[in-house]
């Protein structure tokens, strides 16, 4: 049985997740890296909604994704949040497929990248013991290398 996942799932909860483990400090401009704070709302991407911010000093533009594996998709909040949480509990990569409405090999592609990041994790980053394995794979997921 396949559950209708994204749509019970609220966006304004999505966000606040995904900006609480990519970006635990806030998010910043990805040229030069003046906080979110004072950036001004520019405009919604198309499909998932994002809001788009223009830095104050620089002007670029940015929005949720920018400088995570999740950077130029189309991804709704809804399905970051249940693609992290497949990954963490080791559902196949049909089954999450299914659930987020996603072709097999958008979802593959995606899957890999983020085992890739987490698998690079620096290892002279001492990370403080309150920690866990996953915390570390989301944050590496939330940093693009
Ligand atoms: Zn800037």
């Amino acid at each position: 049985m396949e559950f209708p996942i994204t749509e019970l799932l609220d966006y304004e909860n999505s966000v606040e997740w995904i900006l609480k483990h990519f970006h635990p400090k806030g998010t910043q401009c990805p040229n030069c890296k003046t906080s979110n704070e004072g950036a001004r709302e520019f405009r919604h991407t198309q499909t998932s909604g994002l809001m788009v911010y223009r830095c104050r000093d620089c002007g670029a533009a940015y929005n949720l994704y920018t400088g995570t594996v999740f950077q130029g998709t189309h991804w709704t909040p809804m399905q970051v949040v249940l693609l992290m949480r497949g990954i963490c509990k080791g559902e196949t990569t049909r089954e999450l497929a299914a659930e987020l409405k996603l072709n097999y090999k958008t979802v593959l592609t995606m899957r890999h990248r983020v085992q890739a990041n987490a698998e690079m994790e620096q290892p002279n980053t001492p990370l403080p013991d309150s920690h866990s394995e996953t915390d570390e794979m989301f944050q590496n997921a939330g940093e693009k290398r």
